[in-house]
């Protein structure tokens, strides 16, 4: 039955983010930048210290085991740390808390398309300065009024990553601004921004467990940042939802960060992947950004990439695509393990020639 008039002038109507697709039949999945290895070997242990007797009590509402963890790791103080259910509900907070100027906040025209559903959301006002030719974020338009700034480093679905001189560039424009940087894929390209927030008290850092550290599924994000502004995040956290953070997710979370050579070795085992991935997507007639994360985006000058796309799915192997005019023409691809690269590049070459 459709909705009333009368009813339905009363309702939020927003258009919602589109997630990448979750086939549940076994597919090649280079669509949603998951990483094909499984999380450190101490998570499994983490899990089986877990006592079902347990789950009827709530779990730490400070998330104190998690964030230790991560103060350690990053040798930040623990009132430095906000955790939340994946980075998209602390990124979520982050626009209800801070971007209430009034005055529109700046992120890029080509960018995670979640900013856009939150603004909207929340009805914040916004504007998205336009990528250069190359896909670059022009940090000038960033000099100008705002009401917040936000951007991923590396930028989705471009991959490009920005070095640190670039993001003090933004700050020093921006002293009164609130500048998040969504640092969902900077294991695999650099150095992060978290160097700064000493130095910036309107820098946020987010960063997340779903990428580098393999556990999207546990939902786990983080940002990093000034004390006074996580205060405000866990004040609108706990006027929301106290209890965020599973048990399972904090002491899966915890030991996941404690493993820091597994991290290293899986994040270099997926660039040597994406090294390759270049080599073979450049013989095969491909053109692609620099990525520095764990995708590669990429165009192919005689093939249409709806068309590709749409074949690849028809053979199972699951990439991503957007129609949008000005991406239209490129295909999103996660780095798998080699075998399943070899698969796409399988399937390429058959195509092609
Ligand atoms: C994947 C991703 C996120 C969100 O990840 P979570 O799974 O919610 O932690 C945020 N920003 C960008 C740019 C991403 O690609």
């Amino acid at each position: 039955m459709a909705v009333r008039a009368e009813l339905l002038k009363n309702i939020w109507s927003v258009e919602p983010y589109v997630p990448g697709e979750q086939p549940q039949e076994k597919v090649v999945k280079l669509n949603t930048n998951e990483n094909p290895y499984p999380p450190a070997p101490g998570v499994q242990e983490a899990l089986a210290s877990l006592d079902p007797a347990d789950f009827r009590l709530y779990p730490d509402p400070a998330s104190g085991v998690l964030v230790k963890a991560l103060a350690e790791n990053y040798k930040v103080s623990e009132d430095q740390i906000f955790v939340g259910v994946g980075s998209d509900d602390v990124l979520a907070l982050c626009f209800l808390t801070f971007f209430n100027s009034g005055k529109p906040i700046l992120f890029p025209d080509i960018t995670y398309s979640f900013y856009k559903v939150w603004a909207d959301l929340y009805r914040i006002p916004y504007e998205c300065p336009e990528l250069d030719k190359d896909f670059r974020i022009v940090k000038e338009d960033y000099y100008r009024q705002n009401g917040g700034i936000i951007f991923p480093n590396p930028n989705a679905p471009t991959a490009i990553y920005e070095e640190l001189d670039f993001i003090e560039d933004v700050l020093e424009h921006n002293r009164d601004s609130i500048v998040i940087v969504d640092e969902a894929y900077v294991d695999f390209a650099g150095r992060s921004a978290m160097e700064l927030v000493g130095k910036y008290d309107n820098l946020i850092v987010t960063q997340t467990f779903s990428k580098a550290r393999s556990m999207a599924g546990m939902r786990i994000g983080y940002a990093v940042s000034d004390p006074d502004l996580i205060r405000c995040l866990n004040d609108v956290k706990y006027s929301f939802n106290s209890y965020t953070m599973s048990r399972a997710a904090l002491v899966c979370g915890a030991a996941a960060v404690k493993d820091r050579d597994y991290l290293e070795e899986t994040v270099r085992k997926i660039k040597e992947t994406r090294e390759r991935t270049k080599k073979e997507l450049a013989e095969l007639g491909f053109e692609f950004t620099d990525s520095k994360a764990n995708f590669l985006f990429a165009r192919h000058p005689e093939h249409d990439a709806g068309q590709l796309f749409e074949e690849l799915k028809k053979a199972n192997i699951y990439v991503r695509h957007w129609k949008d005019e000005k991406i239209s023409q490129y295909l999103r691809i996660t780095i798998g393990t080699d075998e399943e690269m070899d698969e796409l590049f399988d399937f390429l070459r058959k195509r092609l020639s």
